[in-house]
């Protein structure tokens, strides 16, 4: 996590019913490139900030659908929306309770935000403002449509929209919540005018779209492959050497973060998973920040017997830092014994869990080398991996410039 996220804490509103959306499912739950509306907003969020500190409010009637797009990303449980969206956040804020520095909050029909909007909001509040709101200025000419059914052009001059995420100091937010809970305001900044308290503006973004009709969703789906055109793939190998397995069970052979029962084990300071770290050092390789060893030195004793899902799950924050997406994974493990087969398939899932990926977009293949070299010998067990992520052409921007500093 970047240190300018420090004190963050995250609600998703998604409680509203999208009554202008249609159709059988809300609009937050509707697919957008194989995952729901709302995860979309998750996955970003979740590579800026830790996982119990964001919350999402949803209606009671969606529980289902939050369980699905939410899998696997070990979330707290829901909160529970009320009937407006201001008591939604109002009720949402008691989790909150007690908390200290700023709460993002954002809406799950804008799937479409950004890693530099999410860094310029953590900035600005790092600076000090209480209420920051990114904003655009509206562009097109805007009409009036009147009562006698006539119309008339509006003047547009320092007319702006307001988007969403918008970023509070979260004591005063509260306070602002409970002091006009009777108010009906259509968003949190709303309440600081009230109170005449200043809004701190950033410049919001034109891809930061709201779904609201089911047009929208083809826009956003446009928007967001367009930004993970850079297509990159990175290869990563490694060894580690087989032991007998020690007496006392002190030391179990894992491989691609799956338990397997054999006589030997893999030699190595952390959990000697070749699998997870060939993997590690492929997706590494694509996002172009180094090797393992140089993010997890084999010296540092944080790391002795470490389970290396840690490492993998770091090597795939830092692809998402950059706003980028992971597309596939390929390991190929190389060895004699233990077999694999009868494993492939709960490596799959597990590695496909660490990664927060369908197990399609994992692969897991074996081979043995004929008895021939030193995995023929069954002295070790080699594995190499490939990766294929998706990065947007502007990862290079130094605004994203987030390497080394998740944790
Ligand atoms: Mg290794």
């Amino acid at each position: 996590m970047a240190h300018s996220n420090h004190g963050f804490s995250c609600l998703v509103v998604a409680a509203g019913s999208g009554t202008r959306f249609g159709g059988e499912m809300a609009k937050q739950y509707a697919p957008l490139l194989g995952k729901s509306v709302l995860r979309h907003s998750l996955d970003l969020l979740l590579a800026f900030f830790p996982k119990d500190k964001i919350r999402v409010a949803i209606d009671p009637g969606h529980a289902a659908h939050y369980a699905a797009a939410t899998e696997g990303l070990g979330l707290l449980p829901p909160l529970l929306g009320g009937r407006t969206r201001q008591e939604t956040v109002r009720n949402a804020l008691t989790a909150f309770a007690g908390e200290d520095g700023h709460i993002l909050i954002h809406d799950a029909a804008r799937p479409c935000l950004s890693a530099s909007m999410l860094s310029r909001l953590c900035d600005a509040a790092a600076s000090g403002h209480a209420a920051i709101v990114p904003v655009l200025p509206v562009t097109d000419t805007a009409r009036r449509l009147l009562s006698d059914g006539s119309t008339k052009t509006e003047d547009r001059t320092g007319l702006f929209l307001m988007q969403t995420p918008q970023a509070f100091h979260l004591p005063a937010l509260h306070r602002l919540h409970e002091k006009h809970a009777d108010k009906n305001a259509t968003d949190d900044a709303c309440l600081f005018e009230l109170d005449s308290m200043s809004l701190h503006f950033i410049a919001g973004e034109r891809d930061n779209i709201k779904i609201t009709l089911p047009e929208d969703l083809a826009t956003a789906e446009s928007i967001l492959s367009g930004r993970h055109g850079d297509i990159r793939t990175g290869q990563g190998y490694d060894v580690h050497r087989l032991v007998p397995a020690p007496a006392d069970g002190s030391r179990k052979l894992f491989i691609c973060g799956v338990e397997i029962p054999h006589g030997f084990v893999l030699e190595g300071h952390s959990d000697a998973d070749v699998g997870l770290h060939a993997l590690t050092d492929a997706l590494l390789g694509a996002a172009g920040d180094g090797d393992i060893g140089q993010h997890f030195s084999p010296q540092d004793p944080r790391w002795k017997n470490a389970d290396s899902a840690k490492f993998l799950r770091h090597a795939a924050d830092i692809v998402m830092a950059q706003g980028g997406i992971i597309s596939h994974v390929d390991i190929t493990l190389v060895c004699e014994a233990p077999k694999i087969s009868p494993h492939r398939d709960t490596m799959r899932a597990r590695v496909a869990e660490i990664l927060q990926l369908p197990p399609s977009r994992v692969s897991i293949k074996a081979t043995t080398t004929e008895g021939l070299g030193f995995t023929g010998r069954r002295e070790g067990i080699a594995a190499q991996a490939v990766a294929t992520i998706r990065l947007p052409f502007t990862a290079d921007l130094p605004h994203n410039e987030k390497k080394g500093t998740i944790v």
